[in-house]
């Protein structure tokens, strides 16, 4: 596991100096950070390394999940399709048993943290405890809820209201809220199994665990399997690309285990694929997954993130660090990483996804210049260490009696 001081070859010494000093300045406060699910997904992704290193730093750091069963995520996953705008009927009932899982919970959890701190909507409801201890509540929205359903927003917002923070992800998703907003984006663990460095054999034996030739240019993405990360409109821009170059494709996901909807999508991608022996449709199983997505993205020749919806879309950014050309649906966080042909492409369509496929399968060179410029960008503004500094000055703002946050 990397230790705080492996990161400043690189991002340097004042870098990790400073997160010490914060560190040391926090010393004593518990945080504690509840979502619900331990795997799968962008907020288990930086849980998982972010929980470690703060507490190296001297914030003791825990991490707690809710309990909910298949029906309550059914409805967490409506909740979450609205939130990103699709237009979904919840009735009177679920929302109810929403409620009813989030007051179980309430009572179940043990909350010993000072600052409390919530992922997503999930565990939103949590904070009606805010009245029984002096602590501090964070909520962190991880969705892009800038343009939500309605009736789900004025729902939920009447618990976000409750918070000391709101934290979004991207200037876009702010709302107008009766608290304090910050603005952090997610980020990447370059250290992490997911984006080391890997040597060559090691990519070679993934590719050849999943029988992948790489005889021809291979297009990825990595996405759990789910509608808004549009896996049908990979296969369709890929089919009409395929015409003019002989290459093959590579889906690669697992599922969240609060994420109900894997199976259906999944079966709507085999059929669209229908057999193709160049469409390669995987399963990664979570034993081996970091290392093998690692593995996915450096062997591939450019990265798709094809989404239709996106909080911030992790992907982009761990392609990008890569160094591999991204070209990625112009939603959510994704314009933040991507700046349109300087650091990947943005597209809006199936055919402008495969129009700019088979552009940069036509030019390396240029595919190879967006994917460095990418690297830039991403090692200058999306790895761990910019999101610990600024969780840490947000901790540290809550004790402070100020409305203005530097970060
Ligand atoms: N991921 C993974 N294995 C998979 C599919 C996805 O490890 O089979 C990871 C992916 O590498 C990224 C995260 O899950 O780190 C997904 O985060 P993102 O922000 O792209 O999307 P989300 O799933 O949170 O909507």
């Amino acid at each position: 596991m990397p230790k705080i001081n492996d990161y400043i070859p690189i991002v340097g010494d004042d870098t990790i100096e400073e997160l010490k000093i914060l560190g040391e300045k926090l010393k004593g406060k518990v945080v504690q950070h509840i979502n619900s699910t331990s795997v799968g997904g962008g907020v288990a992704e930086i849980l998982n390394r972010m929980v470690p290193l703060m507490s190296e730093l001297g914030v003791d750091t825990r991490w707690d999940l809710l309990k909910g069963g298949e029906k309550f995520f059914n409805i967490t996953k409506k909740f979450h399709n609205a939130l990103h705008g699709i237009s979904i009927e919840i009735s009177d009932d679920e929302f109810n048993f929403f409620l009813q899982v989030e007051n179980e919970n309430a009572k179940a959890i043990n909350f010993y943290g000072d600052v409390i701190f919530i992922h997503d909507p999930q565990p939103i409801g949590l904070i009606t405890r805010k009245k029984d201890f002096d602590k501090k509540w964070i909520w962190r929205c991880h969705i892009d809820v800038s343009q939500p359903q309605e009736n789900v927003w004025q729902f939920l917002k009447k618990f976000v209201e409750m918070y000391d923070i709101a934290v979004f992800s991207v200037p876009a998703f702010a709302k107008q809220l009766s608290i304090r907003q910050v603005l952090i984006s997610p980020s990447i663990d370059p250290l992490s199994d997911k984006n080391k460095d890997l040597p060559e054999e090691v990519i070679d034996s993934v590719f050849e665990k999943y029988k992948i030739e790489r005889n021809k240019p291979i297009i990825t993405q990595i996405s759990r399997y789910d509608f808004l990360k549009d896996p049908v409109g990979v296969i369709d821009a890929f089919k009409m690309v395929r015409k003019y170059v002989n290459c093959q494709l590579i889906l690669a996901g697992n599922t969240a285990t609060d994420d109900p909807e894997h199976d259906k999508v999944f079966t709507a991608a085999k059929e669209r694929a229908a057999d193709d022996p160049d469409i390669h449709l995987l399963i990664i199983e979570r034993s081996h997954n970091d290392i093998e997505i690692n593995a996915l993205q450096r062997g591939s020749d450019i990265i798709l993130q094809k989404s239709l919806r996106e909080g911030f879309g992790l992907t982009v950014s761990e392609a990008l660090w890569k160094k591999k050309p991204v070209i990625a649906g112009a939603v959510g966080g994704i314009p933040l990483q991507i700046t349109h042909k300087y650091s990947g492409i943005l597209t809006h369509t199936v055919e402008g996804t495969a129009y700019w496929l088979k552009q940069l399968l036509n030019s390396p060179e240029y595919a190879k210049q967006l994917g460095l410029n990418g690297h830039e960008h991403v090692k200058n503004n999306f790895l761990l260490t910019r999101h610990l500094r600024e969780y840490f000055l947000m901790f540290l703002s809550l004790y402070h009696n100020t409305d203005i946050v530097r970060l």
